[in-house]
């Protein structure tokens, strides 16, 4: 059974889902995420920009405020009459010991130094020598760097000039302010060629930078000597320009610490808004998948078929339930005639659907045409039709239209120059009574159909309850198969063929067995069967053929023949599968022979005629099996190139009763002989049989006269027989 195209249109709609409102929706909720965490992201990164600006205002405010407080504190105390007094009029290191001298009680700074215009320290108190009192030279104490401060002042008759700033010796910073002594009140007069400039000077310790980080809010100011510029510091440039360290504080990063604290809501904000998004998509999902449906149903309500214009499925129903209880009240019965187009598949495959839906439409008309009259024509879609017969003598009548439906199909159709050849396998069912439902019908009309199916297709089958039964049983059947056929349960036996004068065994033919330890017993006419239609026969196959393999490689002196499904032997891979099972085994290709039947090379006869030729080549022979039962066609005895040809029990058996028989099998082996075939006799039950196919020029024997079938232990001692049989003899 096959599927007209556009069928299926499950796919479309949740491909259309997708497309129209899955993947906008998608795509706009991880947008709008994303520029969520962007934002939330910007904030921070803002916050810990905007901090660090502040920190870096504020360090800069601490250098300011060192300078201006310097700058004060030397304006307080250089600007000064008695300053002017002590130094240049008067020159008094014991007043100047007592007003700037460091002593413990001085905290504003560290250091004292007056120079003269000359450069020279004229006096000088230090923390570490507080009564040095001008031993000591300013630049040892505060570095090269102050001398350029000292020269910015002016020189003896200038105006009050003072100046401030930050420098270091070897990795000591400090606060250094100047300014020139001069009067406060401009009365005093002062010589004009001589100049003293007072110098104060802070170390700026440790202490003092953890009172500046409390009161300018900078965690851990600090002095690093490093000169790389980083964020959480600013350069110290001395009066020269140089840099001689940075000013250092520990970064707090608000932004970072809100970020770690909150990045738990904010994704939880992220999954909460696709979760709305979720819901919002499943909301429409089922709204589309509400309208899709109505959408179909109200195609499916249509009582017609798109492409053939008949009745479809439901229609069917609706008519076949009316029929039903009408069965009761005019005690009348109806027949449901069910037909499956054999081979539609192929047609479709080999020439595109736009062929296949022609051929339906045709096969179509045709039933139409041929059911006029009758109740219902109806397509159930694919290639299956199905037609409601009632009325008087409704048996009859629906058996001769499923004649005719088979008649009607026997002519090929063409299509465009094309040549599409399909048959029909048709079930019929009768109802009598309205105790079965709808359903039921159809369900008895399907396995009838299935019934013609399997018996060969291109017929018709009514339905019984045996049917049924065997439907379970084969069932049954196929379970038991699959596991004996993984257990390795199943058993190979060997029927000996004999050589038509000697009689002697020149080869045997392998045939499978149901497990012995099963209840069941079961013929392989009956489970090779059921192994074809479940999907069993290529595994239980390739077993017979390796079993068969792996014994005959110990009786090197006769060949072995087994059997082989069409299924089997339809497979592309079927030479490749032989050639690896006898390289595994290791027994010589020109003793294996594969039996086949007619009728699958009538109906591949390229592939067939292909695989043979391959099988050839391998040196593997192949034999015609079963001739007789079916076509047994001389040409097609010509067109293949069997070695050997197997002419089937039922011919054997007629020959003593039927002269025609004999007259065929006469022919039979003539034509062979002439083909260059040798002819192997199957099932020879008695002596008669033995001398009339030997006249008749058959050169092999098999059958219960010579041997049943048996184990291969049995083959092995009918071998050692023969040789002691010789040797005697020889
Ligand atoms: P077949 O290939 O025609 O095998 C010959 C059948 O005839 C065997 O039945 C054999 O036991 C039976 N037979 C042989 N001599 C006589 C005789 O003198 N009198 C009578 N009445 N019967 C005789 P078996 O073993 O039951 O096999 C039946 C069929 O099952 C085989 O027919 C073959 O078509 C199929 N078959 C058996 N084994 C295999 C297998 O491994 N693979 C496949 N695909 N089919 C197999
Ligand atoms: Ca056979
Ligand atoms: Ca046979």
């Amino acid at each position: 059974m096959s599927e007209s195209p556009g069928m299926s249109k499950s796919r479309p709609f949740v491909i259309d889902f997708g497309f129209k409102v899955f993947l906008p929706s998608l795509a706009t909720a991880v947008g709008i995420s994303l520029l969520i965490l962007h934002i939330f992201d910007n904030v921070f990164r803002q916050t810990d920009l905007i901090d660090n600006a502040y920190a870096r205002r504020g360090a800069q405010a601490v250098v300011r405020s060192l300078r201006d407080g310097m700058n004060h504190l030397v304006d307080d105390n250089a600007r000064s009459d008695e300053a002017m007094l002590h130094t240049q009029i008067a020159f008094d290191p014991g007043w100047l010991v007592d007003n700037w001298g460091i002593d413990d009680k001085q905290t504003f700074y560290d250091a004292t130094f007056i120079i003269d215009s000359d450069g020279k320290t004229v006096f000088a108190s230090t923390r570490e020598d507080p009564t040095d009192l001008g031993r000591q030279d300013i630049r040892t104490y505060a570095g090269d760097a102050v001398l350029s401060m000292l020269a910015s002042l002016p020189g003896p008759g200038g105006r009050f000039a003072k100046t401030a700033a930050i420098l270091d010796t070897k990795g000591r910073f400090m606060v250094v302010g100047a300014g020139v002594i001069v009067p406060r009140f401009d009365e005093m007069k002062a010589s004009r060629a001589r100049q003293y400039r007072l110098v104060f000077a802070k170390v700026l310790t440790p202490d003092v930078l953890g009172q500046l980080s409390r009161q300018f809010y900078l965690d851990n100011l600090h002095f690093a000597v490093s000169r790389q510029p980083s964020t959480d510091s600013i350069a110290l440039a001395n009066p020269l320009g140089q840099v001689v360290g940075r000013l250092a504080w520990t970064d707090h990063s608000p932004g970072t610490e809100l970020r770690i604290k909150f990045s738990d809501v904010v994704w939880a904000l992220v999954m909460l808004f696709l979760g709305v998004v979720g819901a919002l998509v499943y909301i429409g999902w089922r709204g589309f998948k509400q309208a899709h449906e109505s959408r179909e149903e109200a195609i499916s309500a249509s009582p017609r078929d798109d492409l053939t214009g008949l009745p479809n499925r439901r229609e069917l129903m609706n008519v076949l339930i009316e029929r039903l209880s009408s069965v009761r009240a005019k005690a009348a019965g109806l027949a449901v005639v069910y037909a499956d187009l054999d081979g539609f598949k192929e047609v479709n495959d080999a020439y595109g659907h736009e062929v296949g839906d022609q051929l339906l439409k045709s096969a179509a008309a045709g039933f139409a045409f041929l059911a006029e009259g009758m109740d219902l024509v109806a397509r159930l879609g694919g290639d299956e039709f199905a037609i409601i017969v009632s009325g008087p003598e409704y048996r009859e009548r629906s058996r001769r239209l499923a004649a005719n439906m088979i008649e009607f199909l026997v002519e090929p159709m063409v299509f465009g120059g094309r040549v599409a050849s399909v048959s029909v396998s048709v079930g019929i069912v009768d109802v009598e009574t309205d105790k079965i439902d709808v359903e039921e019908v159809l369900r008895r009309a399907d396995v009838a159909m299935y019934a013609a199916k399997t018996a060969g297709r291109n017929r018709v089958h009514v339905y019984d309850a045996l049917l049924d039964a065997k439907r379970d049983e084969n069932r049954a059947i196929a379970h038991e198969l699959r596991s004996a056929i993984d257990q390795h349960m199943l058993g190979v036996v060997y029927q000996p063929i004999v050589d038509a004068r000697s009689r002697r065994m020149v080869g045997v033919e392998a045939l499978v067995r149901w497990p012995k330890e099963s209840p069941r017993h079961c013929p392989p006419d009956l489970f090779i069967p059921v192994a074809e239609e479940f999907g069993l026969i290529e595994d239980l196959g390739r077993l017979v053929l390796t079993e068969a393999c792996r014994q005959a490689v110990g009786w090197p002196d006769i060949f072995v023949s087994v059997n082989v499904s069409p299924i089997q032997f339809m497979n592309p891979n079927f030479a490749e599968i032989v050639e690896r099972t006898l390289h595994a085994t290791g027994l010589a290709a020109g003793r294996l022979e594969i039996e086949v039947t007619e009728g699958f090379v009538i109906d591949n006869a390229s592939r067939a005629s292909a695989i043979i030729d391959r099988l050839h080549e391998m040196r593997v022979s192949v034999a015609l099996d079963d001739f007789g039962t079916g076509y047994s066609s001389i040409g097609h005895l010509r067109r293949f190139h069997f070695d050997k040809l197997k002419l089937d029990r039922s011919m054997v058996v007629d020959i003593l009763h039927q002269p025609s028989a004999l007259r065929l099998v006469q022919g039979t082996v003539a034509m062979a002989d002439a083909l260059g075939l040798r002819v192997t006799a199957e099932g020879i039950e008695d002596e008669n049989q033995v001398s009339v196919l030997r006249l008749a020029g058959c050169s092999l024997f098999q059958g219960y006269l010579f041997s049943k079938p048996v184990d291969a232990r049995d083959i092995q001692a009918f071998l050692d027989q023969d040789r002691r049989a010789a040797t005697a003899t020889g």
